[in-house]
């Protein structure tokens, strides 16, 4: 074998190993920004600035949403029940909430951060990962980070911190650790060394109850579970107790899924025979509305965009859509889709198709709807669900979608195979 032939070899063998470092070494960032309600507070009305300030419901049982740096040091957390957060800090400033205001921010964070990224997964309406793999070829990826972060601050006003390390869990932990206003980066290697010292509950996946099971074994800290045999977690926790102890050990390689605006879940009907009847298909629309909002909330998601599409017998479609505040619950979805088709339905023509589309979806539980104080909302909806999952999407529904044919029980987020009315798009 000639040198040449060799060296020919010797580079292609080069290239190939730092393609799979390459590969396997991530650069993943995850953003976060600081008690993002009460920032957006703040925005408006710099005389909350340095103050105890309390988001969420006011009513007997309302719950705190979000609270101030100011009013944590009072042992107030979120979560926590109003009444009890009120006791804690008597001279807090309780707010309402506004689910526009917060949703109009979110937005032009994301649209920054879509800007500057190659790819980015929108986790909840604060929260963002960021996949800058390969970067570091043109650009230090934390230095572009800082500026990132820099540059939203700027253009938003808005504090925001960032972990950066090779994965998802440990970016997450590590934001945690940087807040407020700050940034952190854990290079390759060091992940299990900068997890050691932190508390269990650190862990995304670690709640009460599983804190209190690892109590039990008498794990407070990262370390014990890190040195633990991983058979050892499997007895005692299942397949969950596999899946902390990678955590724990800052092992992780879940992808980060690109946040797509026009993600959505829809359903839509067409009619054996074509109909003008306003009050069935206002019924069919609201059961429509309604049954997918169900579904939101039971893949913890939140949608940002409706959409009412009516056919008439003629097939010329009409489409409405409308961007909204970030929401899943149906007494503010409802008569936003009532609206539409108010405004959409403009022809004096039979209809032959008609159809609701929720988009712009994003990860998120109903921290929006917790401002809502007239009713009790929240376990409103926690306990319709709750019948909905036992008995079948139909066994709760309101009076005017009673006409409405079911349309579909299944959960579209965690793949199960979707019902024949329904449909989904990603
Ligand atoms: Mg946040």
């Amino acid at each position: 074998m000639s040198i040449f032939v060799f060296q020919r070899f010797a580079i292609l063998f080069l290239i190939t190993i730092k393609q799979l470092l390459m590969s396997v070494l991530r650069s993943i960032v995850h953003m976060d920004l600081d008690t993002f309600f009460v920032s957006c507070e703040r925005l408006l009305d710099s005389r909350l600035n340095n103050k105890p300030i309390l988001i969420g419901g006011t009513s007997d049982r309302g719950v705190v949403a979000s609270c101030s740096y100011e009013a944590r040091a009072f042992g107030i957390h979120s979560a926590m029940p109003m009444r009890m957060a009120q006791q804690r800090c008597p001279e807090a400033i309780v707010i309402k909430g506004n689910s526009a205001t917060y949703s109009k921010y979110s937005r032009l964070v994301t649209e920054i951060i879509k800007e500057a990224s190659p790819l980015y997964e929108k986790s909840s309406i604060d929260e963002f990962y960021i996949d800058f793999t390969g970067m570091d070829r043109f650009h230090g990826v934390l230095k572009y980070s800082s500026e990132l972060r820099e540059r939203i601050i700027k253009e938003t006003g808005l504090p925001i911190s960032f972990g950066l390390s090779p994965n998802k869990t440990v970016s997450k932990i590590a934001t945690g650790e940087a807040k407020p206003n700050n940034q952190i980066e854990i290079t390759n290697g060091h992940e299990k060394s900068f997890l050691a010292p932190l508390s269990v509950r650190k862990i995304p996946m670690v709640g009460l109850k599983t804190y209190q099971s690892l109590c039990g074994l008498g794990i407070r800290k990262i370390e014990p579970l890190q040195k633990m045999p991983v058979e050892l977690m499997e007895r005692a926790m299942g397949q969950n107790g596999v899946g902390i102890w990678k955590k724990a050990n800052g092992i992780d390689s879940s992808p980060v899924i690109q946040h797509n605006e026009r993600k959505s879940i829809s359903t839509e009907r067409t009619f054996n025979q074509d109909t003008i009847d306003v009050v069935k298909l206002k019924g069919i629309l609201s059961a429509m509305a309604e049954n997918l909002a169900f579904q939101l909330r039971r893949g913890a998601r939140l949608t940002g965009c409706v959409t009412v599409k009516i056919r008439y017998s003629d097939f010329q479609t009409q489409t409405l859509q409308k961007k909204i505040p970030y929401t899943a619950a149906d007494h503010e979805l409802i008569p936003m889709i009532m609206e539409l088709f108010q405004r959409a339905f403009n022809r004096r023509l039979l209809v032959r198709l008609i159809g609701v589309r929720y988009s712009s979806l994003v990860s998120g539980n109903h921290q929006l709807d917790l401002f809502s104080d007239e009713t009790d909302y929240a376990s409103l909806y926690k306990a319709m669900d709750q019948i909905r999952v036992r008995y079948g999407d139909r066994a709760v529904i309101k009076a005017i979608g009673l006409q409405a044919k079911t349309i579909g029980g299944w959960n579209p987020f965690n793949g199960e195979p979707p019902a024949l009315l329904a449909n989904r798009r990603s």
